[in-house]
């Protein structure tokens, strides 16, 4: 294959968007001015894309400075894939995937809180026999449409603020589908990563009470809405 030739020809001051173009698309020319930046501004081992007319320009934390430009060049056409709305498999997209799978490893644990730990670890002694390693655990904004997540790039486990006073059997519902993220990772096939599997959803269904608790999540939804309506009516009140 021609990209093991290009392996061998990678430079340390090669144009590493060009270079990512160059092997996404073999028979063009990389039609961008290309830029590459790394900053602190963004999150643990987060990138972004910007691409305005010709001008094509990523942004790397800092982290990624060392690593190796091979993990790198998968990223950056990643990155590239979603912009320009294509889907192709490559050997540093699958690099890269499994580099990102082994972050968490890596990432040293900074974040935590009481709550979400005394959550983790019922729900790591019920469903993981206490294998699974503790993520950064935090709780986020009191989105309504973002309930949980689990980010690969900083191993963390965040929990919307609206679950703050919920009984424990629904926060640690919301815990146990975030874990099962980390646990299983992510599948990749034709340039797409699945993350809600088959087995997933197998291992999702063990929870207890499964959908008495998801009709409780939607009550605490609907009620935050009316506080929310309530101190509004109230401030507008107070106002006046
Ligand atoms: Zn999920």
């Amino acid at each position: 294959m021609v990209i093991n030739d290009l392996f061998l020809s990678l430079s340390m001051n090669t144009d590493l968007i060009a270079e990512a173009y160059q092997r996404l698309f073999p028979e063009k020319e990389c039609p961008y001015i290309t830029n590459l930046e790394y900053n602190r501004r963004l999150s643990d081992f987060n990138a972004n894309i910007k691409l305005v007319y010709n001008s094509l320009s990523i942004h790397l934390n800092l982290q990624w400075k060392d690593i190796d430009n091979e993990i790198k060049i998968g990223l950056i056409q990643s990155l590239m894939l979603k912009v320009l709305k294509k889907r192709i498999n490559t050997t540093n997209i699958n690099l890269y995937n499994n580099f990102v799978k082994n972050i968490p490893i890596l990432t040293p644990k900074t974040k935590s809180d009481p709550v979400l730990e005394e959550s983790f670890h019922r729900t790591n002694h019920k469903f993981f026999q206490q294998t699974m390693e503790m993520p950064n655990l935090t709780w986020g904004t009191a989105s309504k449409r973002k309930l949980a997540s689990y980010n690969f790039h900083d191993d963390t486990v965040t929990i919307s603020t609206l679950f703050q006073e919920a009984r424990s059997e629904v926060l640690d519902y919301l815990m146990y589908h975030e874990l099962l993220h980390k646990y299983h990772k992510f599948g990749h096939k034709n340039g797409r990563s699945s993350f809600h599997t088959r087995k997933f959803r197998d291992d999702e269904n063990l929870y207890e009470n499964k959908s008495k608790i998801e009709q409780e999540i939607n009550w605490i939804i609907r009620e935050s809405s009316k506080k929310k309506a309530k101190t509004s009516l109230f401030d507008f009140l107070r106002l006046k």
